[in-house]
């Protein structure tokens, strides 16, 4: 992969509060705030930031409401969505960039938000120049050059289990990270003066080595199950998912090198021992780019 000269973002996002500056004040949008038992609520919902210290929780209350007011957050259709929803999923699309800066959803026009799973119609032209064309049903999707991110309310709720490496709404906004550079996949934009380049030396080779090895592990996964592997039987189901456990991400990661960043972003902030202990680099590499590090942050404050 070849490596790109870091951009500086922030541009767009400067040049908007310019433009609002200049509005009179009854013009300027308002900036919504989040009542504090509101916000205690979202972050009892959301166990896995337990790990932000008191000042972290105030600087991404702050960062949800900057996005609240920058970026349409609505219900599809007749899908009503109310202000603990919005802030549930801001501050998980929030705290990736709580280190960083808001300047990264930049290219997103607005997070959409249907009541559960939604077919969207996909296209793929193969090798002999047959264009195919279905319909996906999707939990979530990032729309690259400036889309939206869609989500579905159902698929979003928190994890049933603590512990899980899921969580849709960190997925869908590494994606929306991850497209700074064109495409996604999985080799996002550095910023000039808030990431260390020397922290973040060999990015390609780390990600590559370890999605090589990841792929490996989810082909033996497939080649021991019984022949006549069908997910629809609830036993083969239960038989995937545990072999799938013994994993340090979810399986959906081996789909390609954007997949495998967005799962890892999703371990990485909700269940990083895993993969913290099986890819160590993609771990460090992480937490060099978050620049945060739940783990160490939970293991500390034990
Ligand atoms: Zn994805």
């Amino acid at each position: 992969m070849p490596t790109v000269p870091a951009v500086s973002h922030g541009w767009l996002a400067r040049l908007q509060a310019r433009l609002n500056a200049a509005l009179p004040a009854t013009l300027r949008p308002a900036r919504p705030t989040i009542a504090e038992p509101l916000w205690a609520e979202t972050l009892a919902r959301l166990p896995f930031l337990d790990y932000l210290s008191d000042d972290e929780r105030r600087q991404l209350k702050d960062l949800c409401e900057a996005l609240l007011q920058k970026k349409p957050l609505a219900g599809v259709g007749d899908f009503d969505l109310d202000d603990a929803s919005a802030a549930l999923i801001a501050a998980q699309a929030c705290v990736l960039v709580l280190k960083l800066d808001l300047s990264l959803y930049d290219d997103m026009s607005a997070i959409l938000v249907y009541p559960d799973a939604f077919s969207v119609r996909q296209q793929h032209l193969d090798e002999a120049g047959v264009m195919h064309e279905w319909d996906e049903e999707l939990a979530g999707e990032a729309v690259d050059q400036g889309g939206a991110v869609l989500l579905s309310w159902q698929d979003l709720m928190p994890a049933p289990e603590p512990g899980l490496p899921w969580n849709l709404v960190i997925h869908e906004f590494a994606h929306k990270i991850d497209m700074g550079r064109g495409a996604a996949n999985g080799y996002p934009p550095f910023l000039e003066g808030l990431h260390s380049r020397a922290a973040l030396a060999g990015w390609p080779e780390a990600f590559s080595a370890a999605y090589e090895d990841f792929c490996e592990r989810v082909d033996l996964l497939e080649d021991s199950l019984p022949e006549d592997f069908d997910p629809a039987r609830e036993d083969h189901a239960v038989l995937y998912e545990e072999l799938a456990a013994e994993l340090p991400l979810d399986p959906y990661a081996a789909s390609d090198p954007a997949e495998f960043f967005a799962v890892a972003s999703e371990a990485f902030f909700v269940a990083p021992l895993p993969l913290a202990s099986e890819y160590p680099a993609v771990h460090r590499l992480l937490a060099a780019y978050y620049r945060q590090d739940p783990l160490a942050a939970r293991q500390l404050s034990r």
